[in-house]
Formats: C-alpha cells, structure tokens, sequence
C-alpha cells in the first residue's frame, strides 16, 4: 500500500503528461489519432540577418515585443552595438522577421529560419563587439540547430524587392572568414565560356521575379555597393562562379 502510494502521484502526473503532449486541437479530425514518441521539435535550416533601422535596442526591444508600421514583428534575438544579445522567441518557435520572400526552393522562410536583428540605424558601420557576438551565437545555432553554416543570409536576399538589410556596411567577408555565410575565393578562377550569371544567382537562391532588385541585393552583399548598374557584369560572374564552386 505504501508502495502504491508513493507512485500513484507520479503515475498520474506521466499519464497527464502524455495526454497533453499534444492537445486535441493539433490533432487532424481527418485521421485517427495513433501517436508516437518519436519526434522532436521542427528545425531551422536558414539564418536571415537584418539591421534593425532604429537608433537604440530598446527602442527595437519594444518593437520586436509590439509591431511596427506593417503590424505585428519579431525576431529570435537582437544583438545590440555593444554584443548584448537577448532571445525574443525560442528557437523552435516561428517568429515574425523575414515577410514574403523566397531562398531557393524555399518560400515560408519564418517557418525555415532563425531571425537575428542587429542593432544599426542602416547608415553605420557595425561595431567589432557586435559582429564578435553574432559570431559566437552564429557557431551556437549552427552547432546546436544542424544550420548548415553557408545558409547564413541577408533579409534583402530572400525579399530584394522590398528590403536592403543588412547595410552595405554589413561584413561578409569577415563573416565568411568565420565560417559562415559564403565569400567568393580568387583560387576558383574565372568562369568557363558560356556560363549564365543569372541562373548561376539563381541557384544560388536569389528570387529573380525582379531581375534588378535581385542584382542590387547581390551587390550590396557581395560587393559593397548600392551604386553599381542593375545587371550583372563580368565581376559579377566571376563571383558567381566561386560562390556555386562552394556551395554546390
Ligand atoms: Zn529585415
């Protein structure tokens, strides 16, 4: 009796806990319902990086935890100038950063990513501290979430026609230095005759439904610049080619 006692509470608590592991309204009516243990949480495969456009992290605190002009926002976490970083949404959670867009074959990128805002009006250089900091929480998802580290990408890639962060301030090549993100390598030479720079910026994952948003998003990633022409030249391909030498 004391035995039973002692293990009823606990017995109770495990068949409550099994009950509730997903409640009824997650359950398709359409099917009968025969669960297994054998799952875990769904998990991000992208990284989108933006710059937060504001003048301070509680001003972007704020923010994140309300809506902005276009409604309701947030990210999973915000680094500030000084590589304070502070998690807004779990990991496994879907939080409300990227918009409409496309990466790839991939459409719903909230769904797909983890959102990082960093903390920048989008006309200043980042500080050293706060590229330190994404660095280290960079390593932190990869490692812990399986992101693969080359899928580390800018808001602007995945929306061109509506986005520009992070700013051409932002250091990709210091980031790839890292381990993370893709940077073009001179040891890959140039691109062989006939190669298609705009299908090679496709299979890279650029949207190309407005072929000049999707350049400006590329150079302002790859090349530094806002001003260059909306094409892509021979520098341009030249980029190209390396990037899909490491990422095919
Ligand atoms: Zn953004």
């Amino acid at each position: 009796m004391t035995y039973f006692r002692m293990w009823l509470p606990t017995l109770l608590v495990l068949a409550l806990a099994a009950c509730t592991t997903t409640p009824p309204e997650q359950r398709n009516p359409l099917a009968t319902w025969v669960p297994s243990a054998n799952f875990n949480t769904r998990m991000p495969v992208v990284v989108v990086l933006h710059h937060t456009d504001q003048h301070s992290v509680q001003q972007s605190l704020d923010t994140l935890r309300s809506a902005n002009s276009g409604g309701k926002v947030s990210a999973h976490y915000l680094i500030g100038a000084d590589g304070q970083r502070y998690q807004l949404v779990a990991d496994d959670r879907r939080a409300w950063h990227a918009g409409p867009g496309r990466w790839g074959t991939i459409t719903d990128l909230n769904s797909a990513s983890i959102g990082i805002e960093l903390d920048n009006d989008g006309d200043s250089p980042f500080t050293e501290a706060q590229i330190e900091s994404l660095i280290v929480l960079l390593a932190d998802l990869c490692e812990r979430l399986g992101i693969p580290p080359q899928q580390v990408i800018a808001h602007a890639d995945l929306a061109p026609t509506r986005k520009q962060d992070p700013s051409r301030f932002f250091p990709w090549q210091r980031l790839a230095q890292a381990g993370f993100g893709v940077w073009p390598r001179d040891s890959d030479g140039v691109p062989p005759a006939g190669f298609d720079a705009w299908q090679a910026l496709a299979q890279f994952g650029y949207p190309l439904q407005d072929r000049a948003a999707a350049a400006g998003a590329f150079h302002r990633r790859f090349r530094g610049s806002d001003a260059l022409p909306a094409e892509l030249d021979a520098e341009d391909a030249r980029i190209l080619h390396s990037l899909l030498q490491q990422t095919r």
